[in-house]
């Protein structure tokens, strides 16, 4: 992993950083770049408008890592309103949610999160739409995996994520590449060690396109999520070698990062599904995406110094 990009993973778990970022004035335009709003009513006119444009949208609320019981049922509480809202507004065919269990407790009692995750699941099952569940740090990994078991037990549909930097990826993409499963595949927001997480870029890239090759010779949906171009470029043959045809995948990238590339894609005809977080509690999602990309966080502290 490039070392800017371990420093800012790791100085995101400092309370002093986080006092500093969040009361800074520069935040705002990087959180206005990233980020829907922080209420119902400013994600569902975001996501208006990105239907209008032909695409598809999965919504996040912020907040994870959540300290009580308490904390998880407010979580619960802005997906239950959410998923309610996105069907009044006519928006569910084309919206699903994204949910960290972490946000509904995954940290306190795995037993909690599945609950709340199944109340989760229920709404949106009567609404109409789906949920995915992302993935953390890959100490969650197996926790995660087993409440999908369990929820897809009774909801199928329940999406998966899979990220290419560590290295038991691709036994997992095979257990997963089953019929109806729907499986997000990335390189992976999270700091790892060498023991289980590919260092390189390279090899990160390598597990990709190995992964993405097991999803698309299965029976599953795969959602490749990457703004890459080259890994686009690649994916775009692989879809044919294997005869998929569109709608039978598709490609996610975050709000605010490559916005012509996802209306190119939709333009050729392909499913194109944008990451949309909203919500007040924005810090961890805004560092992993300054750590992405340097220009980002040369672009925060432009504003910081300029305010
Ligand atoms: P990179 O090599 O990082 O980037 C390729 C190019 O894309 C860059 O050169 C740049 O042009 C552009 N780019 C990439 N990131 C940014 C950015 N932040 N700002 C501006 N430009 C950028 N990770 C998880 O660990 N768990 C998840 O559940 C998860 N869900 C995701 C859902 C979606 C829809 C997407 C798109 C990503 C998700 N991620 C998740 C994040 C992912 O793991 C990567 O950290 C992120 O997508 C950057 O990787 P990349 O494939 O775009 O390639």
């Amino acid at each position: 992993m490039n070392p800017l990009r371990s420093l800012i993973l790791a100085a995101a778990g400092s309370d002093a950083i986080r006092r500093v970022v969040t009361a800074s004035p520069g935040t705002r335009g990087v959180v206005e770049r990233f980020i829907a709003g922080e209420t119902v009513a400013d994600a569902v006119t975001t996501v208006g408008r990105l239907v209008d444009d032909g695409l598809y949208v999965s919504l996040d609320h912020l907040g994870e890592n959540t300290t009580g019981a308490r904390q998880a049922e407010r979580a619960v509480q802005a997906y239950l309103e959410l998923l309610d809202r996105l069907h009044t507004e006519g928006l569910s065919t084309r919206t699903e949610v994204s949910l960290k269990l972490s946000a509904v407790g995954l940290r306190l009692d795995e037993k909690l999160a599945l609950d709340n995750a199944w109340r989760i699941c229920a709404a949106a099952e009567q609404n109409a739409t789906t949920v995915t569940l992302d993935m953390e740090e890959h100490d969650t990994v197996e926790a995660t995996l087993r409440v999908l078991a369990e929820l897809r037990h009774t909801w199928p549909w329940v999406g998966a994520v899979l990220q290419s930097y560590l290295k038991r990826t691709q036994g997992d993409a095979a257990a997963l590449a089953a019929p109806d499963s729907r499986v997000r595949l990335c390189k992976g927001a999270y700091a790892a060690t060498s023991d289980v997480a590919h260092r390189s870029g390279h090899h990160v890239d390598l597990s990709y396109v190995r992964a993405a090759n097991t999803l698309l010779a299965g029976d599953g949906y795969p959602m490749f999520a990457t703004h890459d171009p080259r890994l686009i470029t690649l994916l775009h043959e692989r879809v044919r070698w294997y005869g998929r045809k569109q709608g039978s995948y598709e490609y996610q990238m975050l709000y605010g990062v490559r916005p012509d590339e996802q209306r190119r894609l939709a333009a050729e005809g392909e499913t194109v599904r944008v990451y949309v977080p909203f919500g007040a509690n924005s810090y961890g999602y805004l560092m992993r995406r300054l750590a992405e990309r340097p220009a980002n966080l040369a672009f925060f502290l432009r504003a910081l110094v300029s305010r």
